[in-house]
């Protein structure tokens, strides 16, 4: 996996080089210097799966990567926002839209691809309940819907939300 392009020790400046480790099989960049460990996590994001009359509300997005692609509400997780405020601010900017209730649906490991930079990402999803559906949509969006689940538009091929869509359909 191409992640982000660490190069050099943020302690001491010395180049870091890749090295293996036994107990997770992982590769992390190393400081040749002062062995410093560049621990490389997955950047959190939020998705909000939104019904109403069992159509799921999907996103239009006006924005790179994949702009004129379809996809769920949502985004990255602010450094001082847990995961619901996250969703709340999310769906406040996009769709000025409240939320009364969140349920757990499922985490997902995913990738964000921008400027030739991949971001390992995971996915936290909730089922949502909002205060209003009236939304009033910001220029990050194109359009905002409600699609039938058999007649979904075309989506961007995010692999979190491949996965939701996937599990959505699902027969209960
Ligand atoms: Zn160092």
């Amino acid at each position: 996996m191409n992640l982000k392009k660490i190069k050099f020790c943020p302690v001491c400046g010395a180049k870091l080089i890749s090295t293996q480790t036994k107990a997770t099989d992982l590769s992390r960049p190393t400081c040749s210097h002062c062995q410093f460990v560049f621990y490389q996590n997955p950047t959190p994001t939020v998705i909000g799966i939104i019904k109403k009359n069992s159509q799921l509300l999907l996103i239009k997005r006006n924005h790179s990567p994949y702009r004129n692609f379809w996809s769920l509400p949502g985004g990255f997780v602010e450094l001082t926002q847990n995961l619901e405020l996250a969703l709340q601010a999310e769906l406040q900017e996009e769709l000025q839209a409240t939320i009364k209730s969140t349920t757990y649906f499922g985490s997902y490991v995913s990738q964000y691809k921008l400027q030739g930079i991949v971001e390992a990402i995971v996915a936290t999803a909730f089922e949502v309940k909002l205060t209003n559906y009236d939304f009033k949509l910001n220029n990050e969006i194109i359009a905002a819907d409600f699609f039938a689940l058999d007649k979904l538009p075309k989506l961007a091929p995010f692999l979190d939300v491949q996965a939701i869509i996937k599990q959505l359909k699902k027969p209960l």
